[in-house]
């Protein structure tokens, strides 16, 4: 079995040995006789399963019990619009857009109610995370349903190092590329969403986090599917309709490996150690260069360039030659992006550490004219 090292930015790199373990229950799930792939969500087993997976999570990121926890279907792109159509109360939302994801949150939002923009980087190409001081300013004011930012943007390779002060505005945050990355303080937060396919599990699973007073009412919005409806589904347990039941299950096979890892300490610790290993070699490049500005560099998506797009082209090409997938940057932007998330290991890195060496002694102007 050759299995490649891969930097994908989502779905991505899933830990072997989860693998291995739905492998070995795939076809009878703990002498059920049948695979958690064939079972009704409303058995005695499954339940245990659904109950365990939400334990885990609310032990790994120390959830208060003053926080639901919802697993639902359609990616963080559907709680752009859940978002607002259940917390828009005055009808108004601050947005800060640092990159593609966060503009797209704040567009859906605005169908909604008013998504007033009120930071972003967009004039230098989202390479930082924008100047906060505005967001602090504006939610003095006191009429802001909440705050929403995106934590770590999963295409540019930024990320927060401080959260805004926001006031007693609830926070809202798209966590879904540094979701279980490092540890996070959730009653900093109103709400939290997470896709799970980028470091939590597989595609179609979303991770809601939500503080209950905000939903003690329902929805803002009486247009609000029933499906989105966040108050109905911690109600009925995520289970309003058949959810993500697979899914669900893998995800809490991602949790447990977590914890018996080390807990969210111990991810935040090894994905710094990967960071840094790449970021030193960016730095020290006659070839490459990081595209991030140094001070919002994310600890899970680094993104690079040779600063040619011939030579990026090549760049990844070689790499895939050996055995290392998932490094060509988004399709908006290009270059280089080495999707660092739990699961891919230091040797990994090393190994692509090695291949960007060689690459450059090949490459870079100084080679060239020796
Ligand atoms: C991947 C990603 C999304 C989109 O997620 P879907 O699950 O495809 O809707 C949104 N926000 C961030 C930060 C992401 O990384």
């Amino acid at each position: 079995m050759a299995r490649v090292h891969n930097f994908s930015a989502g779905p991505a790199a899933l830990p072997e040995s989860v693998l291995a373990d739905v492998a070995a229950e795939l076809m009878d799930y703990r002498g059920c006789g049948m695979s958690v792939l064939e079972m009704s969500h409303r058995s005695a087993t499954y339940q245990q399963i659904y109950d365990e997976t939400e334990a885990c999570l609310r032990r790994i990121l120390s959830i208060p019990d003053t926080y639901r926890v919802l697993f639902l279907q359609g990616g963080a792109t559907l709680e752009f619009a859940a978002i607002p159509m259940n917390l828009m109360r005055y009808g108004r939302a601050g947005y800060v857009v640092s990159g593609n994801f966060a503009k797209k949150a704040w567009q859906e939002a605005a169908r909604y109610g008013e998504a007033e923009l009120l930071a972003t980087s967009e004039d230098t190409h989202f390479d930082r995370i924008p100047d906060l001081a505005p967001v602090a300013e504006r939610c003095a004011a006191g009429d802001l349903d909440y705050v929403h930012i995106c934590q770590n943007n999963t295409i540019f390779g930024t990320m927060y190092r401080e959260l805004p002060d926001t006031g007693d505005v609830p926070l809202v945050a798209d966590v879904s590329s540094c979701f279980l990355s490092l540890p996070l303080d959730v009653e900093r937060y109103g709400l939290i969403y997470a896709g799970a396919q980028k470091n939590a599990g597989p595609a179609g699973v979303t991770v809601i986090i939500v503080r209950e007073d905000l939903i003690a009412d329902g929805p803002a919005l009486p247009i609000c599917p029933s499906y989105l409806n966040f108050r109905t589904q911690a109600d009925k347990g995520s289970m309003l309709n058949t959810p993500n039941t697979f899914g669900i299950y893998l995800c809490g096979k991602v949790f447990a490996w977590i914890e018996q890892t080390g807990g969210l300490r111990a991810m935040e610790e090894r994905n710094r150690a990967k960071a840094e290993l790449l970021y030193r070699v960016l730095d020290d490049s006659a070839l490459f260069r990081g595209t991030a500005e140094p001070s919002s560099r994310s600890i899970a998506n680094v993104t690079f360039t040779c600063g040619d797009a011939d030579l990026d082209a090549a760049f990844v090409a070689g790499a895939a030659e050996r055995g290392i997938v998932g490094v060509g940057g988004h399709r908006l932007v290009g270059g280089m992006r080495a999707s660092i998330y739990n699961a891919v290991s230091m040797g990994a890195v090393e190994s692509l550490v090695s291949y960007m060496r060689s690459f450059e002694a090949e490459h870079a102007p100084s080679a060239r004219s020796l």
